[in-house]
């Protein structure tokens, strides 16, 4: 059922997807990514783009030769690109091209900061550190709390708005874990939030390349604020990342980094700032990388949002299908309601450090997975059971090993017979561990 389900072109999209690498004994076999929560490969139609844009790439906005205006005209149309791929509503809001998820969060964090008061953002307990850390610098930080699962507690949201209502500036909440793969209810949480007058920033890192999103229009009660990710996720290269955010939210406070771009005149007694995007986005932009997230944007768009959740889905369904039938692996999350989970799996095999099994995996097998924390260290400790008392050994003893999993994440191109290898891995590592 499964190998005949398996769309068969997925895997040509991607760059390298025959790429083979060394195990322990020498022998060559074709390599296996399963950390695209990390990083995905980018799409072959990604470096064509680049390719063919490549004649006329050009310094961007001051220059009057034909391949600057021809750059320029490209890169402020690609922010229409990208609004109408998350349905945003360009009239009130603006499109900021960034380096990645963690500088648009903490350009946010920056613009809506005060000197005067130290407004409350209520931030949740399964957050990558990027959408954690910033929140912690010039605000007041409450964290909704989660079940057992790593599933958010949204009693608990409701309780934290009334108990801060008031004092609560943002609601900041991760659109799909990167450890587990929950997915939250953004637009349940967005119409709750409204209620009490605040503003939501869903980091979209986990969600936008695997689940449709809309941010919907202003006068919804679902409408999701501020919504930022990360190219290097979604099939285009490093070093471009975006941020959705109203037009007005970067009123108050001067832009965070400042220089070429950030002005529209400048005195030595004064400085008028640009207006956004521009203002926001300081230095000479990023040209290649937009190129790159357009065509990035475009194979997606192609290929359908709602098909390539449906089929990674499916991968995650067998994986975890066959993963349970390991004796003593131990998975994590909500096992059961599939479909509120993108396709990441962290698990760990008793008695086996998330080391070992990790680089058992990569040179018997040449499977790449990620192990450790996944910079979302509170989220993982708290599924692990482990009390911050405990954590506090690691400092005393740095030596000791440090508590994680290992996680597997599938990307739209991986295949069931992939899954297949893993998994009788597994079951050598496990048999042969008796
Ligand atoms: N948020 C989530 C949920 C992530 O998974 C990541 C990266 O793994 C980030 C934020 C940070 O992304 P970047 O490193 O591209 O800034």
């Amino acid at each position: 059922m499964y190998d005949n389900y398996y769309p068969s072109n997925y895997e040509n999209l991607i760059v390298g997807a025959d790429t083979t690498v060394p195990l322990r004994n020498g022998r060559l076999v074709t390599a296996i990514n399963f950390d695209n929560a990390a990083t995905t490969p980018p799409f072959c139609a990604v470096m064509q783009e680049i390719m063919n844009f490549s004649p006329w790439y050009s310094s961007i906005h001051r220059g009057t030769g034909y391949k600057s205006q021809l750059s320029s005209h490209f890169y402020e149309n690609a922010r229409k690109t990208v609004g109408e791929f998350v349905n945003a509503d360009l009239s009130k809001d603006t499109v900021i091209f960034v380096k990645n998820t963690t500088e648009a969060i903490n350009k946010v964090a920056h613009s809506l900061s005060s000197t005067d008061e130290q407004p409350v953002v209520l931030s949740t307990c399964m957050e990558h550190h990027s959408n954690d850390l910033p929140w912690r610098r010039n605000y007041r930080v409450g964290y909704i709390d989660i079940d057992e699962d790593g599933r958010l507690n949204i009693e608990d949201l409701k309780y934290k708005l009334e108990k801060y209502n008031g004092s609560v500036k943002l609601v900041v909440v991760t659109g799909a874990s990167n450890v587990t793969g929950h997915k939250n209810p953004i637009y349940e949480i967005a119409t709750l939030v409204h209620q009490y007058n605040c503003k939501i920033l869903v980091d979209g890192a986990q969600l936008v390349p695997h689940s449709p999103v809309e941010m919907k229009p202003h006068s919804s009660p679902q409408h999701i604020d501020y919504l930022v990710f990360s190219g290097h996720k979604m099939y285009a290269p490093f070093g471009i990342g975006v941020l959705v955010a109203p037009q007005t939210s970067f009123s108050t406070n001067p832009p965070d980094l400042v220089g070429g771009g950030t002005v529209d005149l400048v005195t030595h007694n004064q400085i008028l700032w640009a207006d956004v995007p521009q203002r926001e986005e300081a230095g000479t932009p990023n040209v290649f990388g937009v190129v790159a997230l357009i065509a990035a944007i475009k194979t997606l768009s192609q290929l359908d949002m709602k098909k390539i959740e449906y089929h990674e889905y499916r991968l995650m369904e067998y994986a975890l299908m066959r993963m349970r039938q390991v004796p003593e692996v131990e998975l994590y999350g909500d096992c059961i309601h599939l479909k509120n989970r993108v396709s990441i799996v962290p698990f760990n095999i008793k008695g086996i450090s998330h080391d070992l099994t990790a680089k058992i995996l990569s040179m018997e097998g040449g499977i790449a997975v990620r192990n450790g924390c996944f910079c979302a260290q509170p989220y993982v400790q708290k599924l692990l059971g482990i009390p911050d008392e405990k954590l506090q050994e690691h400092i005393q003893h740095p030596e000791l090993p440090r508590p994680g999993m290992v996680r597997i994440s599938f990307g739209l191109y991986n295949q069931i017979h992939e899954i297949d290898k893993l998994i009788a891995l597994l079951w050598t590592i496990t048999s042969n561990k008796q």
